[in-house]
């Protein structure tokens, strides 16, 4: 009897997408394009975006090889909001073989930026045979894996040779190529219609190209994603990306518009492979004050690794004006309103977990008890690693990080802020850490010794030299935990800030 009510329901859905399909074609109204509502057309139901928050223009910046320089994309791009991928070749990232560049991959990681494979060896993989290269490519995944703890999914062919590709097929869930708009496979719809700029990818001369490209692809009708790749270089060299002024101009022109989503290419693989695992169900509940509905995820990828949210949107009644959203037992912050035709359309950001997640939407804010943000596990590790292999006899560095987790019971952690004050009384401020995506869904960090070795200003904090460290976060709520820490990880005291608005 069950099995039949549920049957009868899917047929209804599949007609409902038929008819649409077939009398709207350009409309893809369950995922993707914002329809047209009016203002009678209140409570539409939810459904999934095609990329994030709704937007229908991504944006993909790939830096290949792992280049010491890729330093000062990360500074400019931190600036501009704007992502990028490091794609890089194990062999280069193995502490033994050159430190900075693994200190600088780990801190690329803290700092949310995507880090994925270039294979083992920078080689033309076609000049060998089957057996070489499901080795090369096989290390491309466990040389990151085993070093940083997390599973590449994007696969970059060195110098575009895309031997052994039923090897990156086994192994990776997207292979990038440097032409056919990209990748190599598989050939879907959002990969097929990138642009790339020219075979040799993006250099001084052709920056200046990007806004134009964007602003093509942003015109066009459908869902488009714009795929730079590039090599960053020395300054003065006239190979890839030397001139970083100008390239801070470009990435100025271009950052902040609405409807383009700024991501890496992990980013963008995971989510376009969890949002095909989140269902809407149809238990629609609504209410004068509030909307609940349920999301059945089944996550494929590691959650603890690719912690990717997938949008999920829906209108609302037009006196909507300042909703408050739950997640579960927990207030969320990561949502959007946007106004289509006066009617409120609200985006909603969900991290995939597996099972059923509770979607409430208020109306106003309810009265309910809050708890401040909770920090745990603070620790400031050291690793000592020769510097560089070439150098006879090496010299060994050690390197530090701190790690903390950050925690909120009934809400989100939406600020995260640290304080370093060493032994002889400088401070260094890092502000706005961000919840790397590869890292699980509590975890900050911060790499203190910086590998910013181009500018003569080599900044290394030892974790001898480290008095106390104060971490300040806070919540979607407006709560404020202030702790400080010695530099063995003992609390020497914590401060709590209630927000004003106390709704107990
Ligand atoms: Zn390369």
């Amino acid at each position: 009897m069950k099995k039949k009510i549920n049957r009868l329901k899917i047929y209804k859905i599949v007609l409902f997408i038929t008819f649409l399909s077939a009398t709207f074609t350009s409309i893809h109204f369950l995922e993707g394009n914002i329809p047209i509502y009016t203002k009678t057309d209140l409570f539409i139901e939810p459904y999934i975006t095609h990329f994030r928050q709704g937007c229908n223009t991504t944006f993909l910046m790939s830096w290949d090889d792992a280049r010491p320089t890729d330093v000062y994309l990360r500074a400019i791009d931190l600036k501009y909001g704007i992502s990028h991928t490091i794609f890089a070749p194990s062999y280069r990232s193995y502490p033994n073989r050159s430190f900075w560049r693994y200190a600088f991959l780990l801190d690329e990681m803290f700092q949310g930026f995507d880090v994925q494979s270039h294979n083992g060896l920078h080689v033309y993989l076609s000049r060998y045979n089957a057996e070489e290269q499901e080795a090369f490519i096989k290390w491309g995944k466990t040389g990151i894996e085993e070093l940083f703890g997390f599973t590449p999914i994007v696969f970059a062919y060195p110098n575009g040779d895309t031997g052994g590709s039923q090897y990156v097929k086994k192994y990776f869930t997207l292979g990038r190529t440097i032409d056919n708009g990209g990748t190599s496979w598989p050939p879907t719809q959002w990969e097929k219609e990138g642009v790339t700029i020219s075979f040799n990818g993006i250099n001084d001369k052709n920056l200046k190209d990007i806004p134009i490209i964007l602003k093509q692809i942003f015109h066009t009708p459908g869902f488009h994603v714009f795929k730079g790749y590039s090599h960053s270089n020395l300054p003065g060299s006239d190979y890839g990306v030397s001139d970083f002024e100008k390239y801070e101009t470009v990435i100025e022109q271009i950052s902040g518009w609405e409807n383009v989503w700024y991501t890496s290419w992990g980013e963008l693989v995971a989510y376009e492979i969890e949002k095909n695992q989140i269902s809407v169900s149809k238990n629609i509940v609504r209410c004068d004050d509030f909307i609940e509905f349920t999301l059945s995820t089944v996550p494929t990828l590691n959650t603890d690794i690719y912690n990717v949210p997938i949008t999920v949107a829906l209108s609302l009644p037009e006196e909507w004006s300042k909703p408050t959203v739950q997640i579960d037992s927990k207030f969320i912050c990561e949502f959007s309103l946007k106004t289509n035709n006066n009617v409120p359309q609200i985006f909603i950001d969900v991290k995939p977990k597996q099972g059923n997640q509770r979607i409430k939407i208020w109306k106003n804010q309810p009265s309910i008890d809050h708890s401040p943000p909770e920090i745990a596990n603070f620790r400031i590790n050291t690793i000592t690693y020769q510097e560089n292999w070439e150098l006879e006899p090496p010299r060994e560095k050690t390197f530090s990080f701190l790690r903390f987790e950050a925690c909120d019971e009934d809400s989100q952690v939406v600020e995260v802020n640290a304080m370093v004050t060493l032994f002889n009384n400088s401070q260094f401020f890092y502000k706005q850490m961000k919840n790397p995506i590869f890292w699980n869904n509590n975890s900050y960090g911060r790499v203190l010794w910086n590998p910013n070795i181009y500018n003569g200003d080599v900044q290394q904090i030892s974790k001898q030299e480290v008095k106390s460290t104060t971490i300040i976060v806070k919540d979607g709520l407006g709560n404020i935990r202030k702790s400080t820490f010695d530099q063995f990880g003992g609390l020497i005291e914590t401060i709590v800030e209630s927000s004003n608005n106390n709704r107990n």
